[in-house]
């Protein structure tokens, strides 16, 4: 096992990396920028090192200072969170052939994955159902992309092979319009990703965001931990998340999941993974894989008591993974809501400094957040200031739960997304569960409209 590991992000993630590690008796060398110099985790860090001023291409996406920062302090591995450089290979090989263990896949497997038709590809191989739709890359013949479309069917979308982030897709309706929207695309992707490919799937008009977590070592094991339903968004961005996902068959995500640990093994992959689908009329279907740790996983944390973080600490040791497909149990139902300093309604971010800052608890309350009375949101990153994750025995109950904790909490001095949170948690829609991806944007919508009326 590792003695000191370099933690390369900040925010809730750090703190989480952190505490996973000083529970393993490791020691933490945390990186920051001048923004970060009061966070919680970087006082209760054995070693920080400030690697560059506030905006993140000077710090937290500033390679060479993170890699001398590894070398200062003695650092034998790197954890990169997520956002920033969790996915970029590029760096997962200059941290490799720097002599450190990076905590994360392989860079080929980042690579495969982080090129959406290259991993398309080789899901369709690995036998994992795919949006039905172009075979790799358009090609530049126009006829060929009217053919493809005639047989995929109306709607289509548009996506760019690098895309990320909710960015580089166009939603298409009729032939008229198709050649104009891929040569848009194109356009926009070659600027944005650096690569202008794109390709073409069946849009889906209202499906669900359902993931299965995977864990995968270097000896030939891989595991599924269940799935998460994250079809609560707006812009692509996921606000609340929870496992498991309400009303579908269990038979079917076993099938699903072990079709994707089945797939770890014959790509190699190592580390932690998510592979996400678009769930419709009952059939899953595979859009992308996020080669890190994610935002939600906390909710298959709770119901399965596995510590998703030392796994993947553990995988980088080169250990065997804790735990056997037959370990893993899943018991009880959780709900995370993630912690945004923004209007609720508008979604202006809210930086700055926050006044009183009153956490809730109880049984099965979790709150991951590195925020605390007198805390400066800074204005240079994203606005997540943490995470409140609810478990109770039933949905029910988590939701029940959730309630009161939204009802205890307080965070004043900045606006923040919490009354969202209070007035989701009583929507009859999302108490029957089972709403899809679309769902919370037509419900702002509607509001909005309301709002405006006389
Ligand atoms: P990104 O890497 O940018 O997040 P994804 O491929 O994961 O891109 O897609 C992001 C979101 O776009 C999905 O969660 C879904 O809301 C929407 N989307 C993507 N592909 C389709 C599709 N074929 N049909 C309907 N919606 C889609």
């Amino acid at each position: 096992m590792f003695t000191k590991i370099l933690i390369a992000n900040r925010g809730e993630i750090a703190l989480r990396i952190q505490r996973a590690c000083r529970e393993l008796g490791i020691k933490t060398v945390v990186v920051y920028s001048t923004a970060d110099k009061e966070a919680k985790y970087v006082k209760l860090s054995d070693e920080a090192v400030c690697i560059g001023p506030p905006p993140s291409t000077l710090s937290y996406l500033n390679m060479p200072a993170i890699i001398s920062a590894a070398e200062v302090t003695d650092a034998e591995a790197i954890h990169p969170g997520y956002g920033f450089l969790s996915e970029n290979a590029d760096f997962a090989e200059r941290v490799e052939k720097s002599g450190f263990s990076f905590i994360g896949p392989t860079s080929a497997s980042i690579r495969l994955m982080g090129d959406k038709v290259s991993a398309k590809r080789a899901m369709i191989k690995a036998g994992v159902p795919c949006v039905p739709g172009s075979e790799g890359a358009l090609p530049d013949n126009p006829k060929e992309i009217i053919a493809t479309a005639k047989k995929v069917g109306y709607p289509v979308i548009i996506k760019a092979a690098g895309g990320g982030g909710g960015r580089g897709m166009r939603v298409v309706h009729t032939e008229a319009a198709l050649i104009n929207a891929v040569n848009m695309t194109k356009e926009e992707a070659g600027r944005a990703f650096g690569n202008p490919e794109v390709y073409m799937e069946k849009f889906l008009e209202k499906p669900r965001h359902v993931e299965i977590q995977i864990l995968a070592d270097t000896h030939g094991n891989a595991i599924w931990l269940g799935e998460r339903d994250c079809s609560m968004q707006r812009r692509h961005q996921k606000v609340i998340e929870e496992a498991p996902a309400p009303g579908i068959d269990r038979r079917l995500i076993a099938k699903i999941g072990e079709r994707c640990a089945e797939a770890c093994r014959k790509i190699g992959y190592r580390g932690a993974g998510t592979f996400e689908f678009l769930f419709e009329d009952g059939e899953f279907f595979f859009i992308e894989m996020n080669t890190r740790v994610q935002v939600e996983h906390p909710v298959t944390e709770m119901i399965t008591g596995v510590d998703i973080v030392q796994e993947q600490i553990r995988i980088a040791a080169g250990l065997k993974l804790s735990y056997r497909q037959k370990d893993i149990v899943f018991r009880g139902h959780a709900i995370e809501c993630r912690l945004n300093a923004e209007d609720p309604f508008k979604f202006t971010p809210s930086p700055g400094r926050i006044g009183s800052f009153h956490m809730p608890g109880g049984p099965g309350i979790r709150v991951d957040s590195h925020a605390y009375s007198g805390y400066v949101v800074p204005s240079h990153y994203d606005s997540m200031i943490g995470k409140l994750i609810a478990y109770g025995n039933t949905r029910e109950q988590a939701i029940r739960r959730m309630q009161i904790a939204l009802s205890e909490m307080v965070i004043d001095g900045i606006t923040t997304n919490v009354p969202l949170h209070r007035e989701l948690m009583l929507d009859p829609n999302f108490i029957e569960g089972g709403t899809s991806i679309h769902y919370l944007e037509h419900r702002l919508e509607e509001q909005a409209a309301s709002r405006g009326k006389p």
